[in-house]
């Protein structure tokens, strides 16, 4: 698999042949899509985004985000679950493989195509990503840590996680590292369960994570720079590439009924095929938003600099917030008149036009941080943005 078409090719094999038909079950018994990430292993692809140079396909951003959006279209769980991930490959890749640490680490998501969670919710914080609680304890050479995540995606069935936390016991809730732990460095114990309206295949419970860790385990970069230059741009595209996937299923499914009617009306327009045009033009809205920051970013990641001042720049950091709003908004609204499309066949759990999933799993996207959250941080940045119209 040396080219993106090849890859992609293997992923909509994986979502026609293993994601869709197990899409109902993991949605049902809330569970992790196992025989989907067994696929996605053997085929290689949770070390998609590791640089050639480690081993890994090298892949862009872009592909990613394809890959994201044809996992979801058949289960968005399993979609997401792969999304976030990537994410987490993406710091480690980004900013931790200037040491000898990361880089043997990154060499063994390549040879074991390792699994990693993410720990940045914590109890008494809720989504708020720049606060932490839990500090970096050191005795001598050894670190340890104890957080109480309270939303920890896959957990289970994760062979590592990466878990945000205060810099040191001194340091102030924003100064925070981020800490890579294996499985066998820690003890979960869980404390809650996972049983939610939607996205219930990425098994969510909250653990509190206790482990113990030497020193190079934690990402050298500060985690502001992190979260800035990619946890959020990466986060901000593979979820919305999700969403996307939810959303052009549903309206693919609303195709699929429109042209149903028709064949039963021949010479006439079916009166939904109205209302199918409609949607069908917020999709593609949709897509074009996503398609457009996407390219920004990649392109700017891919400069000698890095991009780095325009990454860290007010306009990037509001036009990255509101690719968030704009995309989990669409999303709930585009299954939701495709759903009244499709009338009753959508609306019943059952059937090749329901929808109920698809709307259950899409309106955890505004919950996914907080799009109140995001639209306070935007109104602070607007005090201070000067577009290029205005300066
Ligand atoms: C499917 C799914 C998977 C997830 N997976 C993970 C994971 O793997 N790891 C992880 O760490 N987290 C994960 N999360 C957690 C998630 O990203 C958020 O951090 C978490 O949902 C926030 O919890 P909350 O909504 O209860 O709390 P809060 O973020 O505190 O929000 C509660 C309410 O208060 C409002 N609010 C809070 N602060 C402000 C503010 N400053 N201004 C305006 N309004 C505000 C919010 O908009 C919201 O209405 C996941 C969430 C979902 C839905």
């Amino acid at each position: 698999m040396h080219t993106p078409q090849a890859r992609l090719e293997t992923v909509r094999r994986i979502a026609t042949e293993v994601t869709g038909p197990a899409a109902v079950a993991v949605d049902h018994d809330a569970r992790f899509p196992r025989e989907s990430f067994a696929a996605l292993k053997e085929a290689r692809l949770l070390s998609a985004c590791v640089p050639t140079v480690l081993g890994g396909a090298g892949a862009t951003i872009g592909e990613l985000a394809t890959m994201c959006e044809t996992l979801s279209q058949k289960c968005a769980s399993t979609g997401m679950i792969f999304a976030m991930h990537q994410i987490q490959v993406a710091c480690l890749t980004r900013h931790g493989a200037d040491t000898a640490f990361f880089r043997s680490y990154l060499g063994e998501v390549v040879a074991q195509q390792r699994l990693i969670a993410s720990v940045t919710s914590e109890a008494g914080v809720g989504g708020s990503v720049r606060t932490s609680i839990s500090p970096i304890m050191r005795d001598g050479a050894c670190c340890s840590l104890k957080k109480d995540g309270t939303v920890v995606s896959y957990g289970e069935a994760a062979d590592d996680l990466l878990i945000t936390v205060r810099r040191s016991a001194e340091a102030a809730a924003g100064d925070q590292a981020l800490v890579l732990v294996r499985k066998n460095q820690c003890a979960l114990e869980q404390t809650g369960s996972w049983d939610t309206f939607g996205m219930r295949g990425t098994s969510s419970p909250g653990y509190i994570v206790t482990a113990s860790f030497p020193e190079e385990q934690i990402v050298p970069a500060p985690f502001a720079e992190i979260l800035q230059r990619t946890m959020v741009p990466f986060a901000h595209i593979l979820w919305g590439a999700g969403w996307l996937g939810i959303a052009s299923d549903a309206v693919a499914r609303a195709r699929a009924f429109v042209r149903g009617v028709a064949r039963q009306m021949p010479g006439t327009t079916p009166p939904q095929a109205i209302r199918l045009s409609e949607v069908a033009a917020t999709l593609q809205l949709m897509r074009a938003q996503l398609q457009s920051f996407t390219r920004r970013y990649d392109e700017l990641i891919a400069r000698a600099d890095g991009g780095s001042a325009e990454l860290s720049s007010v306009g990037f950091g509001i036009e990255m917030n509101n690719l968030k709003i704009s995309s989990s908004r669409l999303v709930a609204e585009i299954v939701t008149a495709a759903m009244r499309v499709c009338g009753m066949s959508g609306y019943r759990n059952d059937g090749p036009f329901s929808l109920t999933r698809q709307l259950r799993d899409a309106h955890s996207a505004a919950l996914m941080i907080g799009n109140d959250r995001i639209h306070a941080s935007n109104a602070t940045l607007h005090l201070v943005y000067k577009d290029d119209l205005s300066s």
